[in-house]
């Protein structure tokens, strides 16, 4: 685990990346924000498993999105997880950065209602409230004060992921403005399986499939095994 502090005051902001180790954009935005200066403001930035970005890898033991707040005494995701837990201690904001090999447009990933107020700073559009049920509340934002994660779909370019990056930063510190565009959320209220002849879907489409409507989401992602997609309503929930 990489650990860089800078600057000093409040509100002080958490950027992870690499909580997968195959998912470089993580420590390619890091290296980018790492000269912003926030007034006021001061940024934790964590490049996390190191071990599984040297060997290409998503993790060496397990996921370590899946072990949150971690054990000192487990093994390397879990005490990966511990060490993260405590640097993000006392963030009052946490972003934490991914990507995805599915065909789709960037989007939000958030689990708590509060952490709405976080997806408002960044420029993207689309909200995915995913109920902490579902990472059985060991993923790294089910665990922190107030935690979104970005996951950059597969057509993003990296100089636009900083941008966006660097947008919400300037943003929750208030040397900028928030847009009051209105983003769309979709929670996620199940998946489904892989089977023998599989339907090919578009990811935030609305699909009907054995009688049932729907919004697909992470479809074609390569990580997903079993599953086929997330299945997700446009949901009540306004931040
Ligand atoms: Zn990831």
């Amino acid at each position: 685990m990489q650990m860089i502090g800078i600057g000093k005051g409040n509100p002080k902001i958490g950027i992870v990346g690499c909580l997968h180790g195959n998912e470089k954009i993580g420590a390619e935005i890091i290296a980018a924000v790492k000269d912003i200066k926030l007034m006021p403001g001061s940024l934790v930035l964590i490049i996390a498993n190191e071990e599984a970005m040297k060997e290409e890898k998503r993790f060496i033991d397990i996921d370590l999105n899946r072990c949150f707040p971690g054990d000192v005494n487990g093994n390397h995701e879990e005490k990966l997880a511990a060490a993260i837990s405590k640097e993000l201690e006392k963030c009052d904001y946490v972003i934490d950065i991914h990507s995805t090999t599915a065909d789709t447009e960037s989007f939000i990933v958030a689990t708590k209602k509060e952490a709405l107020v976080l997806a408002q700073a960044v420029p993207i559009n689309k909200i995915v409230f995913i109920e902490p049920v579902i990472a059985n509340g060991k993923s790294l934002i089910d665990n922190v004060q107030c935690g979104i994660s970005i996951e950059f779909g597969n057509q993003e370019k990296a100089g636009a992921a900083k941008e966006i990056i660097i947008t919400c930063l300037q943003r929750i510190s208030k040397a900028r403005k928030h847009s009051d565009a209105k983003k769309a959320v979709y929670s996620v209220y199940g998946a489904i399986k892989k089977g023998n002849a599989d339907p090919a879907l578009v990811n935030f489409q609305q699909t009907a499939l054995d009688g049932e409507t729907f919004y697909p989401v992470l479809f074609g992602e390569k990580e997903y095994r079993e599953i086929l997609c997330l299945k997700a309503k446009k949901s009540p929930i306004q931040p």
